[in-house]
């Protein structure tokens, strides 16, 4: 068991918070009980997962995305006032952290996916002006045409991802980024990668793989983005002798 305090400052300095400027606050997000004991992981706050943390008497629930994004409606109405009410009537604390969790050089997205697919990690690459680096640049050990690096992601993350071809090469050099990132295609190209791999496409994206003979793969923003709050959670609770469940709610992008 810890104090809630304890664990959110902990948290903080572990993942630096402070040195990141996000959409979102990063850190301690709904205030719950004062004592953590059972903390529930998850990709998203949302209902079926806080839903869970009832079930399993959690005392607090840690994610990617948390919530009070960057120009949302502010107001506590629908939806949001319903995930609040839970929170506070079941009084359960949400710990969200979301680009601290993303560029952790241990427990973060890019990293622990990285360990999913046998990735080799050689570097870090542009980001955006908020926060540089967020770009993971590595390689395959074993070299792979595209079409068996597509088959190597749907048996690791259980999902077909999408695959626009590139070159006819082996894939050596990768890029990546999890979640929603195929605006970092460029970077990726600009990078000298064979092949960039995010969550999420969006139609420029097909275009800008095609013309530039990148292989391109979008293989979920909730399936790259599930092993950083894993990663997290599992440290938090060997810390602090916590008991930690991360629940998988199953999301098809
Ligand atoms: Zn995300």
């Amino acid at each position: 068991m810890v104090g809630l305090s304890e664990l959110a400052a902990y948290s903080d300095r572990l993942l630096s918070v402070e040195s990141f400027n996000d959409y979102c606050p990063n850190g301690l997000q709904v205030e719950g009980r004062a004592d953590v004991k059972t903390l529930i992981g998850g990709v998203t706050a949302c209902q079926a997962l806080l839903d869970a943390a009832i079930e399993h008497q959690a005392d607090a629930v840690l994610v990617h995305h948390g919530y009070f994004w960057k120009g949302e409606n502010p107001c506590i109405t629908g939806m949001k006032q319903r995930r609040l009410a839970t929170l506070l009537r079941h009084e359960i604390s949400l710990l969200a952290y979301h680009l601290p969790l993303d560029a952790h050089p241990e427990l973060g997205n890019n990293v622990q996916l990285a360990r999913v697919l046998d990735l080799t990690i050689t570097g870090t690459a542009g980001g955006n002006q908020r926060t540089p680096g967020l770009v993971m640049l590595g390689e395959l050990p074993d070299p792979l045409p595209g079409h068996a690096f597509a088959a190597r992601l749907a048996a690791r993350l259980s999902r077909t991802p999408l695959h626009i071809a590139g070159h006819d090469a082996p894939i050596k050099r990768l890029a990546w980024c999890t979640g929603g990132a195929q605006s970092y295609i460029e970077q990726a190209l600009d990078a000298g990668a064979d092949a960039f791999l995010t969550g999420e496409a969006s139609e420029q994206t097909v275009h800008f793989a095609r013309e530039n003979r990148l292989h391109f793969f979008a293989a979920g923003h909730h399936a790259t983005e599930r092993y950083g709050a894993q990663a997290l959670g599992t440290h938090l609770a060997e810390h602090f002798g916590l008991n930690f469940i991360f629940v998988e709610i199953d999301n098809p992008v």
